[in-house]
């Protein structure tokens, strides 16, 4: 007789055995022969894992495998990425408290992300939304803040009336609010900025000994929006060509994006949420530090010369 494989009960069987013996545990007060791994934290802001998770971390996992079975000392820490706005939204839509709805959230994902049998030290586990973490976060703004690089000032954003929060131009399309679809109104408020023009040289000349993607490299290249002035010729009425000496940026990276152009519904210039500064506040300082895993991969980043 035939016996047949319950891979699901296999699964189990050894992914119990790894917990039990906590595989994945590493000592981290010891240096050498180590090798440390991080994937992006997802955001608990869903119920459920989706498929890009997966292939998220399951090619992390198989990275960090290697790497453990070529006899390195390898961690493999996991988090959340946990201080989000949608939790809120959905907090507020289901009734329940963003705490308890994130962390319920957490739950569920860490189950799913174990019966992946994905292997992470969970002894080093922490979410954003912790305040032993996210005080880390205001203590580093204080000291921006006591060095002028943290500032306030007026300016213009895409305010959406549904979510009654900033959005970012990526999160305007067509003029509407990306999530609930509500037109999107310019307002002036008063913002957090960072003075990141300070060092926007150094962190273009830091691009180019990076080992990353040309493509990504001129995306931060983009965002960093630092824009100097070029002269070219242009026609007279009578169509005669001339040499008069016009000043304009080099580029116009806006129009790259044809899918994602941010606009406003009156008419009104978009507000510059990124490039030359970086608005601390509003809805998702997150997108402005680096591509969102999912949505926002793929779209063309716009910097508001
Ligand atoms: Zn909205």
């Amino acid at each position: 007789m035939v016996e047949r494989a319950d891979p699901a009960a296999i699964d189990r069987k050894w992914q119990r055995r790894w917990e039990e013996a906590r595989v994945a545990y590493v000592d981290t007060s010891h240096g050498g022969n180590k090798f440390y791994f991080l994937n992006m934290f997802p955001y608990p802001s869903a119920s459920r894992l989706h498929v890009g998770h997966g292939r998220n971390y399951i090619l992390g996992d198989a990275i960090y495998r290697r790497e453990r079975m070529a006899g390195l000392r390898a961690f493999n820490p996991m988090g959340w990425d946990a201080f989000g706005l949608p939790a809120e939204n959905a907090a507020i839509a289901s009734g329940v408290h963003p705490r308890e709805y994130t962390l319920a959230n957490i739950a569920r994902m860490k189950e799913q992300l174990a019966s992946l049998g994905l292997l992470y030290d969970w002894s080093k586990e922490f979410a954003s939304c912790d305040p032993t973490y996210y005080r880390w976060n205001q203590w580093l703004f204080l000291r921006m803040w006591e060095r002028g690089l943290a500032y306030r000032k007026t300016a213009p954003v895409n305010w959406c009336p549904g979510c009654r929060t900033v959005l970012a131009n990526e999160q305007v399309i067509d003029g509407r609010c990306d999530r609930s679809g509500d037109l999107v109104e310019v307002r002036d408020l008063t913002q957090w900025f960072f003075r990141i023009t300070d060092y926007a040289e150094r962190l273009l000349s830091a691009l180019d000994g990076l080992e990353w993607p040309e493509r990504v490299k001129t995306m931060q290249r983009t965002w960093i929006g630092r824009s100097e002035s070029r002269r070219f010729p242009s026609r007279s009425p009578s169509s005669r060509p001339v040499r008069t000496p016009f000043l304009a940026p080099p580029f116009w990276p806006w129009r790259r994006s044809t899918r994602r152009r941010p606009c406003s519904p009156n008419g009104r210039s978009a507000p510059r949420r990124s490039g030359s500064s970086s608005s601390a506040s509003g809805a998702s300082p997150g997108s402005s530090a680096r591509p969102k895993e999912e949505k926002r991969r793929g779209s063309t980043r716009v910097s508001w010369p």
